[in-house]
């Protein structure tokens, strides 16, 4: 299956397991495992979303939303629960207003998942932990 690396962003051919030990990108030797959330941009969205066989969790905030900086290390520590399972990616959508008006984002923040380069759900609002890991393991 194809992986993204969280480091460089270079696509990875990965064998699909039910438990890794070790994987590392090809490109930068870094592990896969260490999951964490990547930034994505205007440039590198499609890149991503179309050469990613897991599903694509994306985190739609601002840095002036109080809930979204709540929010942003439930996001980061539930990312480290699904390594080669999930990618987990924000957007800023100060930064990327393009992005926004494109996935039509209303409020924030917002949660969209998408699978095979298709959005598949939504969520607006921040969720604690428990909640997002069970929301993420509905589509793995
Ligand atoms: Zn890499």
């Amino acid at each position: 299956m194809k992986i993204i690396c969280q480091h460089c962003l270079s696509i990875n051919n990965v064998p699909k397991k039910d438990e890794y030990k070790k994987a590392n990108c090809g490109n930068c030797k870094n592990s896969l495992l260490e999951a964490k959330p990547i930034e994505l941009t205007s440039s590198n969205i499609d890149k991503v979303l179309n050469n990613s066989d897991v599903p694509v969790v994306i985190d739609f905030w601002a840095p002036w939303c109080g809930p979204c900086k709540a929010f942003a290390p439930v996001f980061t520590n539930t990312a480290m629960g699904f390594p080669l399972k999930a990618l987990f990616a924000k957007i800023d959508t100060e930064q990327e207003q393009f992005l926004g008006s494109r996935f039509k984002i209303r409020s924030i923040p917002t949660l969209i998942v998408f699978k095979d380069g298709k959005e598949i759900e939504r969520v607006s609002g921040a969720m604690d932990e428990t909640n997002l890991e069970s929301f993420v393991r509905k589509f793995i």
